[in-house]
């Protein structure tokens, strides 16, 4: 299990911490950290414990953030910000990605940034700062490795463009989410597939294009589901009134085996009346006599051996 802790800056009414227009820094780093945590739920055995209050309404105190990341004995965690110069509009510019600036420092916080801060300046497209050092509470205060993003300006207006763009908010923060899972390797949630559909290949595939071939379908049961099963699988959809998505799920399933199933043989009793004899073959061997009954039985033929 991999612990990840996320920290969107300050909460929604600190004051200062505002563009000159007065929207508030949190609201940008809110939207960050959403955007990293919704693509990390993609990925299997992560925990994610978010340390600022999600509504905004209260600034968690530094303290009580580091102190609930310690509990949550995390693996990483992850401030997200964003700067300010001088509280005025002016051409000042950047991300700068910091780790704690001390000897004893955790050498993975440097590691885990250096991973992190590509992936961020690409997404986000303004100018790379660096990777820099600092005493803050965050990075100090933590018992993990740990990481402070100032993704832009809010007091430029070059970089307001950015913050201003949800997209661009979304994809700095699926860029951290894309840095840890690169970091600790992490892998995709397998979704449970209940249905073949085009692509899939296997047994359970040419079980299925056998059944389509019994059915009348013309096909080679190759094991590869492809344009020509899927066809055929929307045309026996088509045909039994299934919802035609050209997926062999279930329900479709059911169906086919069912086409397939072989019928009961109805009794045979010879009708009454005038009888007009087919004979399909004379034998002196009783056994191949018999053989050749049953085949034509299973076929639906009604068949008498008659010996003479
Ligand atoms: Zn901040």
């Amino acid at each position: 299990m991999v612990k990840i802790v996320l920290d969107a800056g300050h909460g929604l009414s600190t004051p200062g911490k505002r563009t000159p227009s007065g929207e508030s820094e949190w609201s940008f780093n809110d939207k960050v950290v959403l955007a990293a945590i919704n693509k990390l739920r993609e990925y299997e055995n992560v925990d994610i414990l978010r340390v600022d209050d999600p509504t905004g309404k209260t600034d968690i105190s530094l303290n009580d953030r580091t102190n609930k990341a310690n509990a949550f004995n995390a693996d990483v965690y992850i401030a997200c910000h964003h700067n300010a110069n001088t509280g005025t509009w002016g051409p000042w510019t950047g991300i700068e990605i910091y780790t704690y600036d001390h000897p004893q420092a955790n050498p993975k916080s440097e590691e885990i940034a250096k991973v992190i801060h590509p992936l961020v300046v690409k997404a986000v497209g303004i100018q790379d700062r660096g990777l820099k050092k600092q005493n803050f509470h965050v990075l100090r205060e933590t018992s993990m490795p740990a990481i402070l993003i100032e993704g832009g300006f809010m007091d430029s207006y070059i970089d307001i463009n950015v913050m201003r763009d949800n997209s661009k908010l979304e994809a700095h923060g699926e860029a951290i989410a894309a840095g840890l899972v690169q970091y600790f390797g992490l892998k995709l949630k397998v979704a449970v597939k209940n249905y073949l559909s085009i692509g899939d290949t296997g047994k359970e595939v040419k079980q299925l294009q056998e059944n389509l071939i019994k059915v009348g379908f013309k096909l080679d049961a190759d094991s590869n589901f492809g344009p020509i099963t899927e066809n055929a699988v929307k045309a026996f959809k088509t045909s039994n009134g299934l919802l035609v998505d050209g997926l062999y799920g279930p329900a479709t399933k059911a169906k086919l085996e069912n086409a397939v199933k072989p019928k009961p043989i109805p009794k045979t009793t010879p009708p009454k009346g005038t009888l007009y004899t087919v004979q399909v073959g004379v034998f002196s061997d009783k056994e191949h006599a018999e053989r050749l009954a049953k085949e034509l039985k299973s076929i639906g033929y009604s068949v008498y051996i008659i010996e003479s």
